[in-house]
């Protein structure tokens, strides 16, 4: 599995509708790749957080916000080789 596919199915992962096939694969990329372990860590706990007083049912603007953050925080750990998309940011520091 790649960083890519692991980041196209982390709404499935997060609402646990995935395959336990496919969390498996999760957990093997995670197990090599530090970025993701740190993202999906992330995750992990803002769900624990959000878990602790309601039921597991994310949001719709809940899920938003971390999906934009979880982007965001990606693109940082990931560099971006090539395949550029929209965007329109200025970012060089
Ligand atoms: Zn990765």
């Amino acid at each position: 599995m790649k960083c890519e596919e692991l980041l196209a199915m982390l709404n499935e992962y997060v609402d646990g509708t995935v395959d336990p096939a496919v969390c498996e694969e999760f957990e093997k990329h995670m197990a090599g790749c530090n970025p993701c372990q740190v993202v999906v860590d992330n995750i992990r706990k803002t769900i624990r957080l959000y878990k602790a007083g309601r039921p597991y049912e994310l949001p719709v603007a809940f899920r938003d916000r971390l999906h934009e953050a979880l982007r965001k925080r990606w693109r940082e750990t990931h560099p971006v080789s090539g395949n550029q998309e929209g965007g329109g940011g200025t970012s060089s520091r």
